[in-house]
């Protein structure tokens, strides 16, 4: 046997962290990292928050887990809270991103089911989308390097270029179901897609009586600074897969429906072992405590700015290494001109945690809750980061 015995599918980058404090990792060193990754926006409210804490502990002490054989009140709570602060009328509960997305499509499949038309089951999705890993989410996102390897691609995809709507309604057949798309790509280098095409699409679906899904794994959650990032275009889906935010670390996602979409998930249809277990939604309760309560969302638009502000200062100022500065709320873009790589290691350097994404992007994911001066000891540290490769860079020439 190689190496460790764990599967060699994770690049790990050789760093062991072992507690957390808000938006700061400690190693087993004793360094101290500014974490502006958070567990890929899943750490939405830092590491340890004491809510969280407390939330977690008193469950694992209460009960674990029954099973959805039983009444679990805490996961009628949130579902309750997620209707009313969405679209939504209807949730169901997963553990995963991935199988948010899988509830979605199989919710939409459902949906033309019902209605007498088994025949329409594809859902038309674009490059650069990410909506998970299994089989049927990889068909989904598309990309060939997850691909690859692993047989047939599972039926019923269709792709179109990123933000070509144009695209979308020439590929609308009598077999189409849904439109899948995330309003801010994450892994594809937070990409937004305007809010015009927002709206085109939300027409679209209307026009040919698709379900419209989106896929907000990694924007929701007060991320850019409402609690989803849908509300900036000012309309609503009908279906949407969360996950990560919602959590704050603990696994779990949800696909929310409105009543309509959801008329083909009858009894038995759906199911999970582990989704909305208890310590799941007593955790999910006190994000969403946090979240909504008045004013958190204006001040991480606050926050943004003041970031996004300082970001594009820094770009201004080596452009050699950052091109430009993307992304809406605190879910950030460095578009780069080195290669992200590059970047991002140019960075841990510096002791700040970023995530590299496709189109040459580095991410920047703090938690919601980062202050003001981590913000700016941020800002000086990617700075830091910049300068020191834009010399390396001028020492080569
Ligand atoms: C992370 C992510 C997923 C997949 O979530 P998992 O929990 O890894 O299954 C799906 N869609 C988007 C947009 C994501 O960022």
């Amino acid at each position: 046997m190689s190496g460790s015995a764990l599967y060699e599918t994770f690049a790990r980058v050789p760093l062991t962290f072992d507690r957390g404090e808000g938006a700061w990792l400690i190693t087993d060193k004793g360094d101290r990292y500014l974490d502006f990754a958070a567990g890929i926006a899943v750490n939405s409210l830092g590491h340890g928050h004491p809510h969280l804490v407390e939330a977690l502990t008193t469950q694992a002490a209460k009960l674990w887990h029954v099973s959805n054989l039983y009444e679990i009140p805490d996961q009628t709570r949130l579902a309750t809270r997620l209707t009313e602060a969405s679209f939504a009328d209807k949730v169901f509960f997963t553990n995963s991103g991935a199988e948010a997305l899988e509830c979605a499509i199989k919710t939409a499949r459902r949906y033309h089911y019902v209605n007498g038309h088994p025949e329409r089951y594809r859902t038309i999705t674009f490059e650069g989308a990410f909506h998970g890993r299994t089989l049927a989410t990889i068909a989904a996102g598309g990309q060939q390097k997850y691909l690859e390897g692993y047989g047939p691609k599972v039926d019923g995809f269709d792709q179109v270029p990123f933000d070509d709507i144009d695209a979308a309604e020439k590929l609308i057949t009598a077999e189409t179901a849904a439109i899948l798309v995330e309003p801010v790509q994450g892994e594809g280098g937070i990409r937004s897609l305007p809010v015009q095409s927002l709206k085109r699409l939300r027409q679209l679906c209307d026009k040919h009586d698709l379900l419209l899904i989106f896929d907000e794994v990694q924007c929701g959650i007060g991320r850019t600074g409402k609690l989803f990032a849908h509300e900036w275009a000012a309309i609503t889906p009908d279906l949407m897969a969360i996950a990560k935010g919602i959590g704050g670390g603990f696994p779990m996602g949800a696909c929310l429906a409105t009543d309509e979409a959801a008329k083909g998930m009858t009894p038995g249809v759906h199911g999970t072992t582990f989704g909305g277990n208890p310590l799941a939604m007593a955790v999910g309760n006190a994000v969403l405590d946090v979240v909504l309560a008045d004013g958190f969302l204006e001040d991480v638009q606050r926050k943004a700015l003041l970031m996004k502000q300082g970001l594009a200062a820094v770009a201004d100022e080596f452009p050699e290494i950052i091109e430009g500065i993307r992304g809406t709320g605190l879910m950030l873009g460095l578009k780069c001109a080195a290669p992200n790589g590059k970047v991002n290691i140019a960075l841990r350097d510096q002791k700040l945690l970023a995530v590299p994404a496709g189109d040459n992007v580095i991410r920047l994911l703090p938690p919601l809750t980062v202050t003001d001066a981590e913000i700016q000891d941020g800002l000086g540290r990617i700075r830091a980061a910049a300068q020191t490769m834009s010399e390396a860079l001028a020492a080569a020439k």
